[in-house]
């Protein structure tokens, strides 16, 4: 058990921790820089419980977080670091996660990262090989010690377990129906993939951050859940409110009253330490177990924020909310609202199981779509009076190079046409209502939507509708009750590329055969 499990696992404290944007840059060991001489300053710090460091954040290349992440575990400090998909296959990261275990930086909190912005010479090639879900599936296996074939054929060997302590995120902040059920699909997968602790991402209506809480305390998902502090300054809250950076949600009204704060002697510093002050002393009455506190660069300002807290503490936490409400116009709410109180009301569901509205979702339907439902019936589904004869035609085929050729040819012609098919050869069309993930989604989400999606748009490519949406739009048109991410995570197997999806479908070769449970 790592130090900070232990806080969260056998003490009743409200913890507190900080996040740290390593800069792009040699930090010369003699001389340091802002941001590791604010680490110091933080680690000298008995109120901070942790200190978190980003991983290129915003798809900007920086200085890896285990430089900082050592320097801080030196001194006694519990560090967590961010891990991301965007730079590196599962191989690399899991070398990364070798290392990580070694130097015993243990704590983890797991993304599938923002889309890459910048790199030397032209953006970066993004990989996303893994996403948040399979990552967190491969760590998950690493602590209960990885399984792997041994030299002598058919041997296995077992590697000895890790002891990570996995976080994941999650955003309430979504506009749409479409976006938020996706995302509380998404965190029930997680944290079945391995996740032990949970922190959203940031925003500054306290209503949606209760409604987290009442989602979690309703579907039993018992894991600490840690409330994001954003300390705002006028010019980041701009950038926020034009959506420019992903996941990162300021509202029309929040920004009306900063252009108001701004023209304040002081540019409205009180204001941004007041609000995230007022936001940590709601998180600990709503019974969140930690605050985090980010976009702090100096320990002045840290201080000032913890210290306000101290002082707000001796109030009713209540008090504070209709100062922490700055709601997006027209956003969708999981809960209906407390009147009383201002936050939700998990009694109120505005998500009916089954009630579609069917217009609103029928843009989503193709004739491509309605082929397919029917296709899959027939011939996919393992409940198919045709299943069978498909294991055995592909069996047949198999031995016969000719027709074998002749059948991809025309699963090739067909895929592509109708589905933009990449022929990855592991095909999770029927896993996303038939939207294929390899080429319609810029970080191939094989296991629900990124956390960036603003307004039903794509993060990477926002002239384009998020697969997911479109995904959930399809179920609800159709009165479907399941959910879309009940189910095991699906991991890839890049051995299957420029292969016959079907044929590795039916000869249990793909994602959905048992001998991908291998680990479990
Ligand atoms: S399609 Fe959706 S899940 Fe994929 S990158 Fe875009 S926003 Fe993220």
């Amino acid at each position: 058990m790592t130090k900070l499990q232990y806080f969260f696992s056998e003490t009743k404290n409200f913890l507190i921790g900080a996040e740290i944007v390593p800069s792009r840059g040699i930090i010369p060991l003699e001389h340091h820089d802002k941001i590791s001489d604010f680490a110091e300053t933080l680690c000298q710090d008995d109120r901070v419980h942790w200190i978190s460091i980003t991983d290129n954040a915003g798809g900007n290349p920086r200085l890896s977080p285990s430089f900082l992440g050592e320097m801080i575990l030196q001194q006694g400090k519990s560090v967590i670091i961010h891990m991301t998909c965007k730079d590196g296959n599962r191989n690399s990261l899991e070398s990364l996660a070798w290392m990580y275990a070694s130097e015993g930086l243990d704590n983890l909190l797991v993304m599938s990262g923002d889309y890459p912005v910048a790199g030397d010479r032209g953006t970066a090639q993004p990989v996303f090989d893994l996403d948040s879900v399979g990552l967190l599936s491969l760590l998950s296996d690493m602590n209960r010690g990885l399984r792997m074939y041994g030299r002598k054929p058919g041997s296995v060997v077992q590697l000895s377990p890790t002891e990570f302590f996995l976080g994941a995120v999650v955003s309430p902040f979504k506009l749409t129906e479409a976006e938020q059920v996706m995302q509380y699909e998404k965190l029930e997968l997680k944290i079945k993939a391995g996740a032990q602790f949970i922190i959203p991402q940031l925003g500054y209506d306290m209503r949606k951050f209760h409604e987290l809480k009442l989602f979690m305390d309703e579907n039993k998902l018992n894991v600490p859940l840690i409330g994001n502090v954003y300390k705002l300054s006028g010019p980041v809250a701009r950038l926020f409110h034009k959506g420019v950076i992903p996941g990162c949600i300021v509202s029309d009204s929040l920004m009306e009253k900063v252009e108001k704060e701004k023209k304040s002697p002081d540019k409205g510093k009180a204001f941004f330490i007041d609000l995230a002050a007022k936001q940590i002393v709601t998180f600990k009455g709503m019974g969140y177990r930690a605050a985090y506190l980010c976009g702090i660069e100096n320990h002045r300002d840290f201080d000032d924020v913890l210290e306000k807290a101290k002082e707000y503490e001796t109030s009713d936490w209540k008090y504070f909310i209709p100062e922490l409400l700055y709601p997006n116009s027209g956003e969708f709410f999981y809960y209906g609202k407390d009147e009383k109180t201002g936050l939700s009301d998990s009694s109120v569901r505005n998500v009916r199981p089954g009630a579609g509205d069917r217009r609103k979702y029928r843009k989503y339907v193709s004739p491509a779509y309605r082929f397919s439902r029917i296709v899959h019936s027939l011939i996919f589904s393992k409940r198919s009076l045709f299943y069978q004869s498909r294991v055995n035609s592909y069996k047949f085929l198999e031995k016969h190079k000719t027709l074998n050729k002749l059948s991809y040819n025309f699963e090739r012609a067909a895929k592509s046409l109708m589905f933009n098919c990449h022929e990855c050869g592991d095909c999770s069309l029927s896993d996303i209502k038939y939207l294929c993930p390899q080429s319609q989604c810029a970080k191939n989400q094989r296991n629900g939507p990124c956390g960036g999606s603003l307004n039903n748009m794509c993060e990477a490519f926002p002239e384009k509708t998020c697969i997911w949406v479109k995904a959930y739009g399809r179920q609800r048109y159709f009165r479907e009750k399941t959910t879309l991410l009940d189910r095991d995570p699906i991991i890839k197997d890049n051995s299957l590329k420029n292969t016959s999806g079907w044929a590795n479908y039916f000869l249990g070769r793909d994602h959905q055969a048992e001998k991908h449970r291998f680990n479990d």
